[in-house]
């Protein structure tokens, strides 16, 4: 894996014609590619999909016009939907070039509920962790930021939420989302826009598996997103044996990025950690895990997700009690521990199955 070369799927996504896609577009775009009426209406009438009509934006003749001579209009359409029984959705979306993505619909289960949205970045995934669905696709392309917001957008016009204040967004869908940044950064502007969806930037979270390059640049962009590291070993030998990304980015250089954030005071990190049966999930790892987190290791979000196990990994979930037993040493050193059961396990095990059948 070389990460400084150009890669094929660095190309721009294919969009209709050459023209961006209108949902990537921002008011300024806009007015710059000619609109004929108040850009920022315009805009609103893009990216407020609670007051769309079957599943498209009311435009009006003028907009259409000029809209489909600038731009594609065409939303990732979704064509598979399954429910499971704590009410998380796993849906696959098709893209205009017949590509296929999963987004995963995940309201709290009370009337009028905060609705989260875990969104894909990529087609696939290049970085090749062993235990995850995703990487072991590869990479087929990036999505644009007008396909980052279109998924959004098509999946709350067909489930809700009714208003964009009650929803929040992880990049934790299909692929690596600091691989993909200029498409991902742009996607979250125009999600943080005030006369869109207008969705508060510490209520978007970017989950990386530690590409230090993409952290280092997100830092200084603005709006910033909350940062989520996935982890998933407490030492290099044993990162890189699963995470390719450690050979090039180990766990001391991924340590300093972090140190030079800048966190903000009401801004917390969230470290993901994958159990791993046999292979992480010792007490010694535990604690090997704290030394590195260091002062992080409290003030901040642990979350423990136990490996969903599919075809395309031998790794297998710890015995529950194992699972207990490394929760409870790290919140012996003081840790803010969640074991993350991964929600909708029993429509589809892991991240990307969906999408793979
Ligand atoms: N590429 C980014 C975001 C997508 S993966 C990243 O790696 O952070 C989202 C999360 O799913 C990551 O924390 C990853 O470690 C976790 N994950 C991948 N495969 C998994 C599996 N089989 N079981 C449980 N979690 C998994
Ligand atoms: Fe890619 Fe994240 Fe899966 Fe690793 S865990 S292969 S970075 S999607």
């Amino acid at each position: 894996m070389n990460l400084n070369n150009v890669m094929p799927w660095d190309a721009p996504a294919p969009e209709k014609a050459g023209r961006p896609s209108a949902f990537g577009l921002l008011p300024e775009d806009l007015k710059a590619l000619g609109c004929p009426n108040d850009a920022n209406h315009l805009f609103s009438l893009l990216q407020r999909p609670w007051a769309w009509k079957e599943g498209a934006p009311k435009l009006g003749k003028d907009n259409l016009a000029f809209l489909e001579s600038v731009a594609d209009l065409s939303l990732p359409g979704i064509d598979e939907s399954i429910e499971s029984l704590d009410g998380t959705r796993k849906l696959a979306l098709t893209l205009s070039d017949g590509r296929r993505i999963e987004t995963v619909h995940m309201p709290r289960v009370v009337k009028n509920a905060r609705v989260t949205m875990c969104i894909s970045s990529q087609v696939g995934c290049a970085m090749g962790c062993t235990f995850c669905a995703t990487g072991a696709m590869g990479i087929q392309r990036n999505l644009s930021a007008g396909e980052i917001v279109g998924q959004v957008l098509s999946v709350m016009s067909a489930l809700g939420p009714g208003t964009s204040s009650r929803l929040t967004l992880v990049f934790m869908g299909m692929g690596e989302p600091l691989h993909n940044l200029d498409h991902v950064h742009r996607a979250i502007h125009v999600l943080t826009h005030s006369a869109g969806l207008c969705i508060p930037a510490r209520r978007i979270t970017v989950s990386t598996s530690g590409l230090v390059s993409g952290i280092e640049k997100l830092a200084k962009l603005k709006p910033r997103p909350l940062l989520a590291i996935s982890l998933n070993a407490s030492s290099d030998t044993a990162r890189s044996r699963t995470m390719p990304v450690n050979k090039v980015w180990n766990l001391e250089k991924l340590r300093a990025a972090l140190d030079s954030w800048g966190l903000r005071s009401n801004e917390k990190f969230t470290f993901e950690y994958v159990l791993l049966a046999g292979e992480n999930d010792t007490d010694e790892d535990a604690d090997r895990l704290v030394a590195w987190l260091g002062a992080l290791s409290k003030g901040h979000n642990l979350n423990l997700i136990p490996m969903n196990e599919h075809d395309a990994s031998e790794f297998c979930e710890p015995a529950e009690a194992r699972i207990q037993a490394f929760s409870d040493r790290l919140k012996s050193h003081g840790c803010f521990v969640t074991v993350r059961r991964s929600r909708g396990r029993d429509v589809n095990a892991a991240c990307g199955q969906l999408v793979k059948r």
